[in-house]
């Protein structure tokens, strides 16, 4: 039997900080997962350069059912925390835009880093390793694993969200959570894009798949996000979608302003009076691109010269360009979602140490816990963050 001070399921971004931060404090750790690589999200994330937190992370960038919950976490573990580390171990870094950090070479530098930090701290990395059973000693919590018994003081629950189950994703954390007499909020998949199945509307987002329309407005349930959309094959993606993909439950309405730069009724009437013999999809073109111009004249209005639009035509051509409405059939779920929203309920933890009420010595960290960001490297910043947190009292 492997007896330990502090055992961590779970080597993603919240279980390797987590792992370091309780080393350093002088904590036996062992670090467990059932994948053959630590890390596996840090390595896909940010497109292959991982934006691994956000210069202006706050309380308000996350979803919660209970938004103060984590607060206190990110108070004590701020992105300039991370940061700090970031430059002390010479990990080349720029703001891409919005306050998003990225490595300016690649994601494995932040792995590597975490990796640095276990090994000089003395962590016990084992990977390959499966948890089959967890149980309650008098001191604390027994595993039975793929590598034999184990027994620890704390027991930190670090396995993440649903998403992406090819690079490791399982709903143990969950599983654990209800053995000890947890809540679990229902989940569903976040920042994702959305799927389209309206025929004429699915017909569009295929022929535009692969255009983009930079900083359009994107808004749902009182939520609203100025970022770039995608058209895809399937529906629609981007960076605005992504975000509002979060507040979106199946059946609502979105609206997409895609020219918010723009005072449209009265572009239109100073188009008509300056260019009167142009036509709209001639016009069209220049704030989008051609085919798109083409194709939205086309299905969406008669695409004739600007004098021979009426007032009223010219005032629902800008309505429509500013108020796109649609519903969105679904989204493309686990399969391509950057987060799992829902998750176990805060209401059951303790927003300083992230220890269960339930159970004591049990701890609940990262994506597992019903708080999910926004896209931007908020949600690495809560890993690192609730990592942090639970380390100081494991
Ligand atoms: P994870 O990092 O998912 O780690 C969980 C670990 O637990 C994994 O190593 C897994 O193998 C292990 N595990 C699961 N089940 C078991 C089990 N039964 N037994 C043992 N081990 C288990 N966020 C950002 O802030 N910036 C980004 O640029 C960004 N890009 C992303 C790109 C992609 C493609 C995806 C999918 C996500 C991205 N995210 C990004 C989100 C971010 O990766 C997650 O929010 C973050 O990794 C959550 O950290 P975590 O430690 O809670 O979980």
């Amino acid at each position: 039997m492997i007896e330990t001070d502090v055992i961590i399921i779970g080597a993603g971004a919240a279980g390797l900080m987590c792992a370091h931060q309780a080393a350093r404090r002088g904590r036996r750790v062992l670090l467990l997962d059932h994948a053959n690589k630590a890390g596996k999200k840090i390595l896909m994330s940010g497109g292959g350069r991982c934006n691994f937190t956000n210069m202006y992370t706050e309380p308000a960038n996350f979803l919660s059912q209970n938004p103060h919950f984590c607060k206190s976490a990110l108070a004590r573990y701020s992105q300039w925390d991370f940061v700090e580390l970031v430059v002390k171990h010479d990990v080349p870094y720029h703001e891409k835009k919005l306050g998003q950090l990225f490595c300016d070479r690649k994601s494995s530098d932040i792995l590597e880093m975490l990796l640095v930090e276990c090994d000089e701290n003395g962590v016990e990395l084992r990977l390959n390793t499966s948890v089959e059973t967890i149980g309650k000693t008098d001191v604390g919590y027994r595993l039975d694993t793929s590598a034999g018994a184990m027994a620890c003081q704390s027991l930190v629950i670090a396995t993440g969200g649903l998403s992406i189950p090819t690079l490791g994703a399982t709903g143990f954390g969950y599983q654990a959570a209800r053995q000890f007499g947890h809540n679990v909020l229902p989940t569903r998949a976040g920042l994702v894009p959305f799927t389209i199945t309206e025929p004429q509307l699915k017909a569009l987002c295929t022929e535009l798949s692969g255009t983009s329309v930079e900083d359009c407005v994107v808004s749902c349930n009182g939520q609203s996000f100025k970022e770039n959309i995608l058209f895809t094959h399937r529906g629609l993606s981007g960076p605005a979608i992504l975000q509002i993909s979060s507040y979106w439950q199946p059946g609502d309405t979105i609206e997409i302003d895609l020219l918010p730069h723009l005072d449209l009724p009265e572009w239109l009437a100073e188009q008509q009076r300056q260019q009167p013999n142009i036509e709209l999809k001639t016009l069209l073109a220049e704030p989008f691109t051609k085919k798109m111009a083409n194709l939205l004249a086309e299905q969406w209005f008669v695409s004739k010269p600007l004098k021979q639009y009426s007032p009223g035509e010219l005032k629902a051509i800008a309505e429509r360009l500013s108020a796109w409405h649609l519903v969105p059939a679904g989204t493309e779920g686990y399969r391509t979602a950057e987060v799992t929203l829902g998750g176990v309920d805060t209401r059951e933890v303790s927003s300083k140490t992230l220890e269960s009420l339930k159970s004591p010595g049990l701890y609940f960290i990262g994506e597992v816990l019903d708080v999910t960001g926004h896209l931007g490297g908020f949600n690495f910043q809560w890993a690192w963050a609730s990592g942090y947190a639970a380390a100081q009292y494991v």
